[in-house]
């Protein structure tokens, strides 16, 4: 199997593919201005040509791929097309990030079609606040969802939760304690700056991971875990006892750069090698003009090469890419 290193030593392996950049929820943190500029579907890249850039990155060196978006479950016929990339020689894991609310009906289908890990995001255990931040009261949905997910064994269940001031950071408590009951790891996110914030708005909705450690602390002690590749780039630790496990990811106060593995595909078929850097290389663009298994797998390469060492955000002044959406991205 082939190693793709780049420039700074780090080993890039893990592809996170956007199928769709619709969403049937509009979290206020994702797309603040609105982002509801709909790409046709001939914009989009099609299922065969997912296959075909997803067969070159392994033939470059991916072998840990996830599915995102949008909202993946939304995409007609994203079962098939997992199931496809599970067959594909050389890819280790297949994993989902997903809002939940379409999960209780696909939970069965996607684990017989090979993907054995989810990440759910979930922000609030309130109801009616679920609808403030997503625009939808289903939030009971997406708890069926992630019941379902249990039940057909996938495994380990991470909810991913994005904390923001004065919106839901009160409930860091009761989402950490979910681990108590269930084997779930709960990870907290910094709140990320992209389009449509401004610097004023993000500092005022951004509460660090100190902090919201520190607020868990309070009610009990936490155990740090030592850190194990499959933890990507959480910190966990966990309550005495309790299945699960609590995480905190900060992207921005203490950036984990130097251990990323990641490239991104968009939905419409751009590689982006940093999700804070606005560089990206059109690779549908490539692929539609006839560009072989080689010259595909070797502009992968090049995206690696060109990844930034670290970006240049952080918590007292970030430089905001202002290219795309969370949404548009995939996380
Ligand atoms: N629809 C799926 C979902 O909800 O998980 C996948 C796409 S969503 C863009 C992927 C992840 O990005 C979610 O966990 C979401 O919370 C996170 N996200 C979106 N905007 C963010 C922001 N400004 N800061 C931190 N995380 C963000």
């Amino acid at each position: 199997m082939m190693k793709l290193v780049d420039p700074y030593g780090r080993t890039i392996d893990y592809l996170r593919i956007s199928i769709t950049d619709r969403c049937n929820l509009d979290c206020l943190y994702c797309a603040p201005l609105g982002g509801r500029k709909r790409r046709s579907h001939a914009e989009i890249l099609s299922y065969e040509e997912i296959l075909r850039i997803t067969n070159a990155a392994v033939h470059s060196g991916i072998s840990k791929i996830r599915i995102t978006g949008g909202e993946p479950l939304q995409r007609k016929g994203m079962v098939r097309l997992c199931r496809m990339l599970a067959d594909i020689d050389g890819i280790e894991s297949l994993a989902m990030t997903s809002n939940g609310i379409l999960l209780k009906e696909f939970a069965a289908p996607l684990f017989e079609a090979g993907v054995r890990r989810v990440n759910i995001s979930l922000d609030t255990l309130k109801p009616e606040r679920f609808r403030n931040i997503t625009g939808k009261d289903l939030l009971s949905q997406v708890f069926e969802g992630i019941e379902a997910a249990e039940k057909v064994g996938m495994n380990p269940i991470k909810i991913n939760t994005v904390v923001m001031r004065g919106i839901n950071d009160d409930e860091i408590e009761d989402l950490a304690g979910l681990t108590l009951e269930k084997p779930y790891h709960v990870r907290f996110i910094e709140l990320m700056p992209t389009q449509g914030y401004t610097k004023e708005k993000h500092r005022a909705l951004f509460v660090p991971i100190s902090e919201m450690i520190h607020r868990i602390n309070m009610i009990e002690n936490l155990q740090l875990i030592d850190k194990d590749p499959s933890f990507g780039p959480a910190t966990l630790y966990s309550f005495p006892g309790a299945p699960g496990k609590v995480g905190f990811i900060a992207p921005l106060s203490r950036h984990f750069c130097e251990t990323c593995n990641r490239l991104r595909l968009t939905a419409d078929g751009k590689l982006r090698a940093c999700l804070f850097s606005e560089k990206e290389i059109d690779i549908k663009g490539f692929l539609r003009k006839g560009a072989s298994m080689q010259a595909l797998s070797d502009l992968i390469k090049h995206a690696a090469r060109s990844k930034p060492q670290q970006h240049h955000l952080n918590d007292i002044a970030p430089k905001i890419p202002s290219n795309r959406t969370m949404r548009a991205i995939g996380g």
